[in-house]
């Protein structure tokens, strides 16, 4: 028998725990408001198809050859006009880096900032798999002190000395909740007064469904003061695993080298289809169409639980994403609660695993955007139903 002894590394590393509740989720005849993906009933997949000939027929060598580890240079300068067209005047084509979904940012970012032991500071609740890009890497993570709002300004001092704070300002996942624009201003000041480094990562702002959400962190903090983190997975395909990070020139480079080491580049394939898919205005003819059937969603399900969860659970209507975040009774534990809702037909995410520390077990997550506005009716119904028994019989 041959004797694999892994690294210290590996043992940090994790089965996500929500892929592992999803799992028993998957039942046939189970409402699941438990995933995490968009809805592929939102892919443009003619307009993927089309392209992908485009782009097999006119450039064929250079879409199937390896190419350069910063990008596809005309889908960078896009992403750079995008970005300066969201306010953040210095986003510079040379600075962006293509990346093989948002996701291998948070990696190259983890790689290439965190030591063992490392501070890095986190909301509370996170984004899990930014927990989990992070973990191998061996920082103490810690929460930064928030509210309704966001981190809270004050907190930024306590965390003078980590290595970077990583922030979700718009439609967090888990918790749905959207930074304002003066607490994005006072975080910036905060975090720069404390001289912490933000990585900013925003997937889901186009999916706004009442006002645009304010101008992203990057724009207000000097240029070397933030990482930012974008993704064109919620307004194409997931699929395609396209993702870009913005850094400041001290950064990129290492990053440029961490990509190299980790996968050369991303597929040329994929970024010359978006490219084509893209270059003439068509996100801003598809995305509209996204935020209508989302919104639609979002509203049916703010309807299904103010009918059947009012008094029961509390929870902020989100104004995009694709998240609901629900508190419970303190005495509560949505984990276990998991096990009696599949039973009644209903699956959700509980809140536990999403938080850095000290979890609040009576929260837990819904998604909106893969079921119909019936779906969700249904699903709610049977969500208050399965609380409605737990609360019963504690009384
Ligand atoms: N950040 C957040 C907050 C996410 O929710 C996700 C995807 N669920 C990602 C990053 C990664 O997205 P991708 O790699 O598809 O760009």
């Amino acid at each position: 028998m041959t004797n694999w002894t892994l690294a210290q590394r590996a043992q940090r590393m994790n089965p996500s725990v929500i892929r592992e509740i999803l799992k028993l989720t998957e039942q046939p005849g189970v409402i699941s408001l438990a995933g995490g993906l968009p809805s592929p009933d939102t892919f443009p997949i003619e307009v993927l198809r089309d392209a992908s000939a485009r782009v097999l027929r006119d450039t064929p060598r250079e879409a199937l050859q390896y190419a350069a580890s910063e990008g596809f240079g005309p889908l960078r300068e896009w992403v750079a006009q995008q970005l300066q067209a969201q306010g953040i005047a210095h986003a510079d084509a040379q600075r962006v880096l293509i990346t093989t979904g948002s996701q291998q940012g948070l990696d190259l970012v983890g790689k290439v900032m965190i030591d063992a032991g490392s501070r890095v500071a986190v909301e509370s609740p996170t984004y899990l798999g930014a927990l989990q890009a992070f973990a191998p890497y061996e920082p103490a993570v810690e929460a930064l002190a928030g509210d309704d709002e966001g981190a809270r300004p004050e907190a930024f001092a306590a965390a003078r000395g980590a290595r970077f704070a990583y922030l979700l300002p718009n439609f967090q996942n888990p918790s749905g909740r959207c930074v304002g624009d003066a607490r994005r201003d006072a975080i910036v000041a905060a975090a720069a007064e404390a001289g912490v480094p933000l990585v900013e990562d925003n997937p889901y702002g186009e999916l706004w469904y009442d006002a645009p959400p304010p101008a992203p962190l990057a724009a207000r903090a000097a240029a070397d003061a933030a990482v930012y983190l974008g993704s064109f997975s919620k307004v194409l395909a997931p699929g395609l695993r396209l993702g870009f990070v913005l850094a400041p020139q001290a950064l990129y480079a290492k990053l440029l080298q961490a990509k190299q080491a980790a996968d050369l580049h991303t597929p040329s394939f994929n970024q010359r289809v978006v490219h084509a898919v893209i270059e003439n205005g068509f996100l801003e003819r598809h995305i509209p169409t996204i935020r209508a059937r989302y919104k639609l969603q979002r509203d049916a399900m703010q309807a299904a639980l103010g009918k059947h969860l009012g008094g029961l659970a509390q929870w902020t209507q989100p104004r995009g994403g694709m998240f609901f975040w629900l508190e419970l009774p303190a005495d509560i534990d949505a984990m276990a609660l998991l096990p009696k809702a599949v039973e009644r037909g209903v699956a959700f995410v509980p809140g536990a695993p999403f938080f850095p520390g000290a979890a609040r077990a009576n929260t837990l997550r819904l998604s909106f955007v893969t079921v119909s506005p019936q779906q969700i009716e249904a699903g709610i119904a049977a969500l208050a139903q399965t609380l409605g028994d737990v609360v019963k019989r504690a009384a």
